[in-house]
Order: structure tokens, then sequence, then C-alpha cells
């Protein structure tokens, strides 16, 4: 048996025996990771043997069990997929692939997930939220497993896109762990009633994957859904903002800047108004929201006037109804600098990730187990940003995860995060945050009160906050 830190290694050497009465007999091999301090304040007792080989885990106070005996053990066997997670991170984080280009990723993980029996199935149809146009999407793919009986269908969902300089946001990581716990279910589910499926879900950043899948219907019977997010913390039940998008184009008429200014018509100066009319707008804005821009075009010589201008806008608050009166209040500041100068304006706006629907009890079920299991930071989020895991959240009970793999304060898409994603040292949270999520879904298989519990609170929920709109 070996100790380290407050996170404690038990070393052990022939194997996990269930006694009769729920407790855990440890004699095993392998790696256990527990955390020492969690299970006492839980109410278990750990007594080892003398040499220090054989533990026993007792339950004693019967109202502060978090995890039991048999989940222990269940637990336990996350260390057999250490070598094999490492591997798909690694691999995943060097070949790094944006928005519905990630045919690597899709590639390894369908690889992974058809060897352990699951069924995967490839190139599902996506409906887009705003067109109703059909499409191919051919980096997600589902893969499931099939328990012993009729029950829930609980899904994991998997990310794996990049962002242009690699994996700033750790979805490399988010596949990974979504991976363990599939894998760590695929070894009981001959023994669980209910349906799993791992969902690989395309192009999360920019590009909403998941409401395209929604929209498809492809979670359609689903009755829960477990998502998984790396950060500076672990944590359930954060927000996430709605949010969209907006391209916008100026068009103006292009005339030689000192021979003829008098017959142009300037796009920049159009895309300058409107930036402006923007900026003084803030000031009458919630303060949930949040309006980000930039000029990405203004021109390309300054003797030419500037006949085309092009400009990005982010809008993002609490809820869709807010969130859709800023893209409005965009649309008008881009119509006063097209109607100021003269000059034709085009804006197109991206798909919307949606505010999510909470189920408080589902997020406080899994932060329960991320408590038991971590000795990192466990504290809710007050920093802001936006998911589709929030559309998924539209449809369905869902709980996203939150697990830490930086100190305190070093947000996504940063450097500092892209360093943390490829780093060996963020594995064991990647592994912790996989058992976590496999616990919280072996009991809902296990527990279809439960299933019904959280469904009826989505239910409340969603119509709390349609009425709060
Ligand atoms: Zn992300």
């Amino acid at each position: 048996m070996e100790f380290s830190s407050a996170h404690k290694t038990l070393k052990l050497s022939d194997g996990i025996e269930m006694k009769q009465n729920g407790n855990l007999s440890i004699t095993g091999n392998g790696d256990i990771k527990l955390n020492e301090a969690a299970l006492k304040e839980l109410g278990f007792i750990i007594q080892w043997s003398e040499d220090g080989t054989v533990g026993t885990l007792t339950k004693i106070k019967e109202g502060h069990v978090v995890l039991s005996g048999e989940e222990i053990a269940f637990a336990a066997m996350a260390a057999e997929f250490t070598e094999l997670i490492s591997e798909v991170a690694r691999k995943i984080y060097d070949h790094p692939q944006m928005a519905f280009t990630e045919t690597y990723a899709c590639e390894l993980l369908c690889e992974v997930l058809s060897s352990q029996g699951f069924e995967v199935e490839r190139n599902l149809r996506g409906v887009n939220p705003d067109t109703k146009d059909a499409w191919i999407m051919d980096t997600a793919f589902t893969a499931t497993l099939k328990g012993n009986a009729s029950g829930p269908t609980i899904a994991i969902l998997l990310e794996y896109d990049a962002l242009p300089d690699g994996h700033a946001c750790g979805h490399n990581l988010i596949a990974s762990a979504g991976l363990s716990a599939a894998l760590m279910l695929a070894k009981q589910m001959g023994a669980l009633p209910g349906k799993l499926i791992v969902y690989g879900t395309p192009g999360e950043e920019g590009k909403a994957g998941k409401a395209h899948m929604v929209e498809a219907g492809l979670f359609d019977g689903v009755d829960v859904a477990l998502a998984t997010h790396p950060g500076d913390r672990w944590a359930t039940g954060s927000d996430f903002l709605a949010t969209k998008t907006a391209t916008i184009v100026f068009k103006g008429v292009p005339s030689h800047a000192s021979a003829a200014p008098e017959k142009g018509i300037s796009a920049l100066d159009a895309a300058v108004i409107a930036y402006n009319a923007i900026e003084l707008q803030r000031e009458h804005l919630r303060s949930d929201a949040r309006v980000h821009g930039f000029i990405r075009d203004g021109g390309k010589v300054t003797n030419v006037v500037p006949d085309r201008a092009e400009m990005d806008w982010g809008v993002r608050a609490l809820d869709n109804v807010y969130m859709e009166k800023l893209a409005d209040m965009i649309e008008r500041c881009a119509r006063a600098g097209a109607l100021a100068t003269g000059a034709e304006m085009e804006i197109s706006w991206s798909v919307t990730y949606g505010a999510p629907v909470k189920v408080e009890a589902l997020d406080t079920m899994v932060i329960r187990l991320a408590e038991a299991l971590t000795s990192g930071l466990v504290k809710p989020f007050d920093v802001l940003g936006s998911s589709d895991v929030g559309n998924v959240s539209f449809v369905l009970p869902t709980c996203n995860l939150w697990f830490g793999i930086t100190p305190e304060g070093v947000m996504p898409h940063t450097k500092e995060f892209l360093a943390a994603s490829g780093a060996s040292e963020s594995i064991p949270s990647v592994l912790t945050a996989g058992t976590v999520i496999a616990l919280a879904a072996r009991r809902l298989f296990m527990d279809r009160e439960m299933v019904e519990n959280y469904k009826e609170a989505f239910t409340l929920s969603k119509q709390k906050l349609i009425a709060q709109g």
C-alpha cells in the first residue's frame, strides 16, 4: 500500500472482493485512486492489515454514505484504462482538427468503441436548426451498447474538435473522459438494464454541432445525458450563456480616394458607424449581456475608397430571449451604418447555442460523486462561457461535469490551457471524471425512479426558464 498526497493511491496486489454486508475487502491488484479524507467524511472506515496489503472499507453512517462498497469496486476499474486513455488523449491532441473536420478523432474513438462491443453508427444525418437543411455529419457518431433488459437510455457526450491553435479547450480530454466512462460501463452492461449510447458530437467550437444533432432528433428516446469539460475546478450546474455570432458585410462604391472621393461610398465608414453605435448601446444592457466584435476587413489600400468591409459580432446572455434582443440591437446598429453612408449591408447569423435547462438534483448527485473521488478544487463557476451542451439540455435532463486540470483562474482558450490539455498530469483528472460519469450512469441504469424524478424536474425547470424569458 502506498499513499501519495491528499489523493491517495492505494497499491493493491490480488483483487477486490465484495463482502455480503456490502463492505469492501481490498486485497487487490492494480491501483485504486481514492480520496481517503473524503471517504472518511462520507462515513467510511478504512482498516488495513498490519502488513498493509489487505484493507477493509466499512460503512458506518448509512445516511452519510455517498459511495457504496460496490461502487468503490466499480470505480477502481478506471485504473485498467490509464494507458489506453492517456494514449487516446495524446493522439487526439497531436492531431488537432477543427469543427466538422475531426476525421482522426472520430476514426480513433469509433475503432476503440467498436473493439469493446459497441455498435457504431457513423455519418449521422444532421439538420441545421435555422435553415432546416439536412446534411451528413461525417464526423459525428453514436456507439450503442445494450444491457441485459429494457431500462433507461443514458447518453455520454464526447467532443473532439480543436481551435486554430490546437486543443486549447481540451476537447481531446472530453473525448477521453467520456471514453473511459464508456469502457468502464461496458464491463458491467451485461448485468445492467437499459441502453448506453456514446455520442460523438463534432463541431462544438463555433458550429454548435449538437444543435444540428438535436434538430435531427438524434437524442429522441434518451433519458439522461452526461457530459464533461475540463476547467480549473470541479463543478456542475454552471450557467452557459446563450450565444450566436453575426458576420456583417458592407458593400460600398470604390473610387480613387484623391481624384474622385465624391464618387465613392466607404464600406469602412459604415462599419465604423455600426461599431460605434453598438459600443454606445453597452450602457443600456443587462449585466449578464456580453457583446464582442471586431472589424475583419476594412479596405486594401489608402488611395481607394474601401468598397467592402466585414465585421464579426458575438452576443451572449443568460437566456435565449434576451440574447435575441441583443442580436436585434446588432442588426439595428448595422442598418444605421448602411443608412448613414448609403452602403449596402448583409448580415448572417450562426446557429444559436442555447442557455441550459438545469436539473439541480442531477447536478447535485454528480458533484457529490466527484467530491468523493477528487481532492481537487470543487467550486461553482462564476465565469460564464457558452456550449452547445445547452442545446441538448433543452430536450432532455443533462449534466455537464467540469473537471479540474489547471490551477484556479486558468481559462480555456489560452496558451496555459493548451499546455494542460496535452500534459500527462491531466490524465488522473480525466480518469476521475470518467469514473464519476460511469458511476452516475450506473446509478441511473439501476434506478428507474431516479431517472423519472430527473425527467420531472427537467420539465419543471424548462417551463420556468421559458416563463422567465
Ligand atoms: Zn470547450
